[in-house]
């Protein structure tokens, strides 16, 4: 660990370790020390804090100069975790919170760390009300983060300069031999993926709730084809909660059916407004294309996004679509392989509108070149300029739309209006290979214009409106 290291990471160390380090080293109330590691090792990663810097504060914060860990005053007496409230003020100190119990202790810790890192409190089940430094915090700085490395929390979390060096000092003592971490372009870092040798960037975390193996219609444990293609779906839930932790509930008591019988149904990923849950290794199959031995599900890796109606379904989106760029990128697969369900079932009448959201706001576009710029080299999200429909600017409109001889996307017009309008119900944005006219009386001269998907539109003749040929 370094002075350097990113605050928001990858998970390092270990519970256990830092239990058996406390214990060796003078813990006072040792049961709640406990509660409150265990708390910090399983909140930390869903919202993106590197636990082993948690605890390395904590150590620094409730220990001594001999050695000692969760020994001082504020822990013995009040569980305060890391001098939360402690000014070096008596009446100010004496006015700081005490505590009940080591795991609200913990979401405390938690909770101000994320407003140092993340200017906002949200994820694992943390709130504004567990920060107790909250209005102390926004009075300071506003709703902004202060801090992403360890250094950057010396004079401000802590007032002595060498603060961060005490609390690496910590962390090298409890984990000896961390790899070093460094903050990410937008918060991302590195996180390791079941059935991937590589590590990925995302910006928001990746947590592993995988089915165990013989739980088989989900893990049906046959190898996925090569090399495959990314099938995104949408949970159509739209209900507050349906998050991706609900989805990974649901998923391990077998993707029960209305009538509560289980169902050969999984998928690889959920992902919703703040973070990411990988179901099934992504080297093995998983049910979800409707396309029975097909491509989608024999080759498929998987995605459902939460469109929960408490979420933030523009956030969503942007997860996915980092999530999908890199491991597009770690799998060697280029943007033709980025598909949607509806793209494996076109023989099925009872064809999936998946993912609806995306395809009924014409977003899914969007995603595609969104993704696309990720994996050819962007580092970050784009956010492109949102303007009608959802997610779709005119020069995206206009990449998609093409251009033979003169014609070419023009907004507001008259056949890119019928082809927006088009794609708005269809999900699909064709490119306009051909224009045709052909006259056909001497007083009529019809225009057709043809789309790469076999879409035609014409004019019955030259005063009507353009409509779809048939
Ligand atoms: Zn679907």
């Amino acid at each position: 660990m370094k002075t350097t290291d990113s605050i928001l990471g990858p998970v390092r160390g270990n519970a256990a370790d830092a239990i058996a380090y406390a214990k060796a080293h003078g813990a006072q109330r040792i049961s709640d020390v406990i509660d409150y590691i265990k708390t910090v090792y399983s909140i930390a990663p869903q919202v993106g804090l590197d636990p082993a810097v948690v605890i390395a504060q904590a150590m620094h914060e409730t220990g001594d100069d001999k050695g000692n860990v969760f020994n001082s005053y504020w822990w013995v007496n009040r569980l305060n975790p890391a001098g939360l409230g402690i000014t070096g003020d008596k009446t100010q100190n004496n006015a700081s919170h005490t505590w009940t119990s080591g795991v609200i202790s913990a979401k405390s810790h938690l909770a101000h760390l994320l407003m140092y890192t993340k200017g906002t409190i949200s994820g694992g089940g943390l709130n504004n009300t567990h920060d107790v430094r909250y209005d102390a915090y926004v009075a300071a700085y506003g709703n902004k983060p202060i801090a992403k490395t360890i250094a950057d929390l010396a004079t401000t979390w802590g007032t002595d300069p060498s603060y961060a060096t005490g609390v690496v000092n910590r962390g090298n003592a409890c984990f000896p031999n961390l790899e070093n971490t460094t903050p990410g372009d937008e918060s991302m870092t590195l996180y390791s993926v079941a059935g991937l040798p590589v590590k990925i960037n995302l910006p928001v975390p990746l947590i592993q709730r995988i089915i165990p193996v013989g739980q088989t219609n989900q893990r049906p444990g046959i190898a996925r084809a090569l090399p495959g293609y990314w099938v995104q779906h949408e949970t159509a839930n739209t209900n507050a909660g349906a998050d991706a932790d609900m989805h990974a509930t649901y998923m391990f008591n077998g993707c029960p059916d209305a009538n509560g019988n289980p169902t050969q149904t999984s998928w690889h990923f959920s992902v919703d407004d703040h973070h990411i849950i990988q179901h099934i290794p992504i080297n093995e199959v998983t049910w979800q294309a409707a396309d029975g031995g097909g491509p989608g599900n024999m080759s498929g890796v998987s995605c459902e996004m939460c469109v929960n109606s408490d979420g933030n379904e523009s956030q969503a989106r942007h997860n996915t679509e980092a999530l999908c760029a890199a491991i597009c990128k770690a799998l060697g697969l280029s943007i033709d392989r980025v598909k949607r369900h509806y793209d494996f079932n076109a023989a099925d009448p009872n064809r999936h509108h998946c993912p609806d959201h995306m395809m009924s706001s014409g977003y899914w576009p969007t995603f595609v070149s969104n993704v696309n710029k990720l994996i050819t080299g962007g580092t970050t999200v784009p956010t492109s300029s949102v303007t009608y429909p959802e997610g779709m600017d005119a020069g995206i409109a206009a990449n998609l739309f093409g251009a033979v001889g003169t014609w070419k996307y023009a907004e507001g017009g008259a056949l890119s209006s019928a082809w927006l309008n088009y794609g708005k119900a269809n999900g699909v944005f064709p490119r306009l290979v051909n224009v045709k006219q052909a006259v056909d009386s001497p007083t009529i001269t019809r225009t057709y214009w043809q789309f790469s998907n076999g879409l035609t539109f014409w004019r019955p003749n030259d005063k009507a409106a353009i409509a779809i040929l048939k």
